[in-house]
């Protein structure tokens, strides 16, 4: 099994996404897996938004193999980028991936709600991306409206280890959900015993 989410090379393979626009090179060249090109919501502060799309832009023509992320939504204090920000970069990216025809790769803290809102709007004008949502964790009702979206999630060992992970995970279709490192490599053979316990029960 690939590794759906990761900020790292890994030998199983998977989409690894940038943080920063100093790891499109590093991640650019990552041997075996798919690279994604973009700004994580906590650096959105830290960018000039018409760079950022000419270079978005640029980047996902000269590899077609390319995905976008990481980006999204981020409410909580753990960094200094205003939601407004995080709002304005987010729609570059999930422009960049509808006009290229790539995969989204999605952060939401405190902030899946307004994220639906932003993607419900984007399909009822036909310019919605295909979207994953990395550690996901929200309600079944919510990830039901993602779905219908087309979405597909990815969770890692903090969502597997939850008191609610069954009734998160349990009822999300075979083919939408899968394991993650995100950032903690060193996790992924207990990631991944985990996920398979939850879905399949081995
Ligand atoms: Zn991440």
């Amino acid at each position: 099994m690939k590794d759906y989410h990761t900020h790292h090379p890994t030998p199983a393979g998977g989409s690894i996404c940038a943080v920063t626009r100093a790891d499109w090179e590093r991640v650019a060249a990552a041997e075996g897996m798919t690279p994604c090109f973009g700004i994580h919501p906590w650096h959105a502060h830290e960018v000039d938004v018409a760079d950022l799309a000419f270079e978005l832009d640029d980047w996902l023509s000269r590899y077609p193999h390319a995905d976008v992320g990481e980006t999204g939504l981020d409410a909580s204090e753990r960094h200094s980028a205003t939601l407004e920000q995080q709002r304005l970069l987010l729609h570059v990216h999930l422009g960049a991936a509808f006009r290229h025809d790539r995969c989204v790769h999605l952060h939401g803290v405190r902030a899946w709600s307004e994220l639906l809102t932003i993607l419900k709007e984007r399909a009822r004008c036909n310019t919605l991306p295909r979207v994953h949502l990395h550690a996901w964790n929200g309600s079944h009702e919510l990830a039901r409206e993602f779905l219908a979206l087309g979405a597909t999630f990815s969770i890692g060992l903090r969502e597997l280890v939850h008191s609610k992970a069954e009734e998160r995970y349990a009822r999300i279709p075979e083919g939408r959900l899968f394991p993650e490192s995100d950032d903690a490599p060193a996790d992924w053979p207990r990631t991944l015993a985990l996920f398979r316990l939850l879905r399949h029960g081995l």
